[in-house]
């Protein structure tokens, strides 16, 4: 309470009221980021939300007394220096290309916990020194810590994994999961040592020293392919460390904000383990992409028929259903506006075209939502997995740098890591036409016998080039 300040209630019912909006947008922006046809609602929603977070926050009683104590240049100096720095590093993040976007988000994520820890310790030594450390404020403090802290780490090394600046395979070694596990219990043991024992102030850099560390260990066992699972449950650390925060500093958005923020993570986690018939154990334990060898170096390969430009265009014109599943080469080679062109033709042309999305397809959540979205393409053509129930009827299917998606292997081969996985039925249409460079496989790593199989046929070449010679070759005409 500041009882020399006449306007208090009226600035503190602001702030209050600013945190309930920002609130509301918060939700509001989470539910509309859920479909592709809302999403950017959503993320205009998001940001509003923030702001009106940063204004709330920036007319609470603390900064409105510093402001009458220092005069308003003192008070807003590090405020106004903490908004440059982060204006400067926020922009170029937001200019990365969409390839980029999972390890831009890790280094988002990095940043998040890493502000959570240094906050907590900040208040941890103030509280310190004023003698104001509570148990519940000093636990507070630990859980916050302990998460900023790993997912400080763990952020950074899956940010460096994604960009290779660090080998992306598995680092393994013998008991690692236990030796990691033992890590986290003593951090957290220290943890509960600092709350009964507030005198042994020492252990403190002992906690964030094994947190560190252990966000460092947590990371290095799981393969590059895991990264963007592993960087969403990344995301669900980082919300609970800032609902730890909003218990250590009393503010009831950064709680509610936290807990949306961990929530989200956790459940889209949940949703890609699930598309990918991972359980979670295996995604964070199990070393994926270690054993997944490259196999199409070993052994004797089965004949592949391959097409061109003309041929293609030739099949397409004279189908009346055609399913297109987009993949990671299809972002690669930045192909979706000639893609998107593709379609637009042989809608013109009378031809039927749907898209066939995977959930997983591409490197990251939406991926191939975005994308599409981007070359404006229209949401009614976009189908998820229930498409394949009218597989039967396509005449057909134009893989466009996709291969795992689309690996029959994983609805037989049990010895293949990626058995089990739910993929877009496309070796059901009558012929498939693979769009991709070379016979190399996709990010598991294992051959794939849709292109070896009787209807298909393979357009070798960078996904870009081959299409816009084949909207070349529709748009020359001449065929039926
Ligand atoms: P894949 O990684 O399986 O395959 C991509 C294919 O694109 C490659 O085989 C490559 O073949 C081809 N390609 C690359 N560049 C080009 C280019 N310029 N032009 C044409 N083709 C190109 O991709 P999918 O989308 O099918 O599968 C995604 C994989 O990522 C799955 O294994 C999934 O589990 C994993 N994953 C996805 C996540 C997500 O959130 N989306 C999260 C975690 C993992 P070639 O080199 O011969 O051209």
């Amino acid at each position: 309470m500041n009882p020399g300040d006449p306007h208090h209630a009226l600035f503190e019912n602001l702030t209050q009221f600013t945190y309930l909006v920002a609130t509301a947008l918060f939700i509001f922006s989470l539910k509309w980021l859920s479909s592709p046809k809302t999403a950017r609602r959503g993320v205009a929603a998001g940001v509003l939300a923030m702001t009106a977070a940063i204004v709330g926050t920036l007319l609470h009683e603390e900064i409105r007394r510093a402001v009458g104590e220092y005069g308003f240049f003192d008070a807003f100096k590090w405020i106004g220096i903490a908004i440059i720095a982060g204006t400067i590093v926020g922009i170029p993040l937001a200019m990365v290309p969409l390839t980029a976007v999972p390890q831009r988000t890790a280094l988002s994520h990095a940043f998040g916990g890493l502000a959570a820890g240094l906050v907590g310790t900040a208040k941890y030594i103030l509280w310190y020194h004023e003698g104001e450390l509570t148990s519940f404020r000093t636990g507070a403090i630990v859980i916050e810590c302990i998460l900023g802290f790993l997912t400080f780490t763990g952020s950074l090394m899956a940010a460096g994994k994604l960009q290779e600046w660090i080998p992306t395979r598995p680092i393994t070694y013998k008991n690692q999961n236990l030796y990691n596990l033992l890590l986290l219990a003593i951090a957290i043991a220290v943890g509960v040592l600092i709350i009964f024992k507030p005198n042994l102030w020492w252990l403190f850099p002992i906690v964030v020293i094994l947190s560190l560390t252990f966000g460092v260990l947590l990371i290095i066992p799981i393969g590059g392919a895991d990264m963007p699972t592993v960087i969403s449950l990344l995301n669900s650390y980082a919300g609970l460390s800032a609902v730890a925060m909003g218990f250590v500093l009393e503010n009831k958005l950064l709680i509610t904000a936290g807990a949306l923020d961990g929530s989200s993570g956790f459940i889209l986690s949940v949703i890609m383990c699930r598309a990918m018939n991972r359980s979670f154990t295996n995604v964070l334990f199990g070393a994926f992409g270690q054993v997944a060898v490259k196999k199409e170096a070993t052994g004797e390969q089965k004949a592949v028929k391959s097409t061109n430009s003309e041929e293609v265009a030739q099949i397409l014109e004279s189908a009346n259903n055609v399913v297109v599943v987009p993949g990671y080469g299809m972002a690669v080679a930045q192909a979706q506006h000639a893609v998107a062109e593709l379609a637009s033709v042989l809608g013109k042309k009378g031809v039927n075209v749907k898209f066939a999305i995977h959930p997983v397809a591409g490197r990251m959540p939406g991926h191939m939502n975005v994308l599409l979205a981007e070359a404006n393409v229209s949401y009614d053509s976009l189908y998820d997995l229930s498409i394949n129930s009218e597989m039967d009827q396509c005449d057909v299917g134009l893989v466009i740098g996709a291969n795992d998606v689309v690996n029959p292997a994983a609805r037989h081969d049990k010895s293949s890591p990626i058995y089990g996985m739910p993929i877009i039925d496309i070796d059901k249409a009558k012929t498939v036409i693979i769009c991709k460079r070379s016979m190399n496989p996709g990010f598991a790593g294992i051959e794939n016998e849709l292109f070896v199989k009787d209807n298909s046929l393979m357009l070798f070449g960078d996904a870009k080039q081959s299409i816009a010679a084949v909207v070349n070759a529709l748009k020359g005409g001449g065929m039926h």
